[in-house]
């Protein structure tokens, strides 16, 4: 079996590996604070003190990171996966990036002798850790069937969108719609509270509605409940607009709503919720009322 090396055991990364861990492949994982590693190692994986100690031995390499100067220093950085690779190696970024850093690391690793695949991923702390995700493919079909033994035990579907960077940018668009819809429900949750309405009878009528999406479904009651316990940290979805954004200029697009709804997640930033889970984007838009026992804290009636 093929030995792969992990870097980066945050939310998504730590689920991932366990699933490769799960499916018998020999594991040499590393994270840049290692008390996060130790679940992993209880599991049977070996951990490495640095990206180049994992990379030294691995056949993969698959990377899940916060963002582009993460993943820079991951794989190019002091101590950085790429100088340690053995020629051959497939080198898989799953971290949401940006296209353009994609294309400058698909030279790098094609400079050592190795394939690039971007394969960001759909799906989030569950999906993770039940291998249900959906990778977001850009590269060669040859490099994608080397790694499809790797990729699905850690998936439901592998889409292969075009050349390298075509992972990455889909997913940007996707996690464009998605910024937005959860911005877009965090105004009507707090226009429903405001107004007086009946919370429960109103997001009866949302989800099941036309704006019903899998986000308002899911997002949807960890906001009424303030349950901010992080699946997807609100700081990375303000990232995944940020990048989109850019993405999008750069193809002569304006994201107008991505913009407005970035304001929205730089409010949170800015009173405090950066650190918890993106629903918390709903919080500096409600109400006193609603909002007079703290950030994080259901009001008194609900406790
Ligand atoms: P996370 O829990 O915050 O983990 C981030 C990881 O990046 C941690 O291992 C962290 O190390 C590492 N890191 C951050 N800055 C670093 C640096 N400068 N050098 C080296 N390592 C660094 O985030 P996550 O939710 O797993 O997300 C990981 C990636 O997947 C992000 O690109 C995110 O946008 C994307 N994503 C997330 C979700 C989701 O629902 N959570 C879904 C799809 C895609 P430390 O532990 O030392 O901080």
């Amino acid at each position: 079996m093929q030995t792969v090396a992990f870097l980066g055991l945050g939310v998504m990364g730590s689920g991932m590996a366990a699933r490769l861990v799960d499916a018998g492949f020999p594991v040499i994982a590393w994270n840049r604070s290692a008390a996060r590693a130790e679940p992993l190692q209880r599991k049977g994986a070996t951990i490495a003190p640095s990206p180049a100690a994992a990379a030294a031995g691995a056949d993969v390499i698959i990377s899940m990171v916060a963002d582009d100067r993460a993943s820079r220093e991951v794989w190019l950085g002091a101590n950085g996966a790429l100088a340690a690779a053995r020629p051959g190696t497939i080198a898989i970024e799953s971290s949401t990036v940006t296209p353009g850093w994609i294309g400058e690391l698909a030279r790098e690793v094609a400079g050592r002798r190795g394939a690039l695949l971007d394969a960001p991923v759909l799906g989030s702390r569950p999906q993770a850790a039940e291998g249900q995700m959906v990778f977001l493919v850009g590269g060669d079909a040859s490099a994608i069937e080397r790694a499809r033994p790797i990729l699905e035990p850690m998936s439901r579907a592998i889409v292969h969108l075009g050349p390298t960077g075509s992972g990455a940018r889909m997913k940007l668009v996707n996690n464009f719609m998605a910024g937005v819809q959860a911005a877009n429900l965090a105004e009507a949750i707090a226009m429903v509270e405001a107004s007086g309405l009946d919370r429960d009878a109103a997001f009866s009528v949302l989800a099941n509605g036309a704006p019903g999406s899998p986000l308002v479904k899911t997002v949807g009651p960890r906001m009424l409940a303030r349950n901010y316990d992080v699946n997807f940290m609100l700081s990375l979805m303000r990232k995944d607009l940020a990048y989109a954004i850019e993405e999008a200029a750069a193809h002569g697009v304006t994201l107008s709503t991505a913009a407005a709804a970035s304001a929205l997640y730089d409010k949170a930033i800015a009173t405090g919720h950066a650190a918890a889970d993106f629903a918390a984007v709903v919080e500096p838009l409600r109400g006193a009322a609603t909002r007079s026992d703290g950030p994080g804290k259901p009001p008194a009636a609900e406790r």
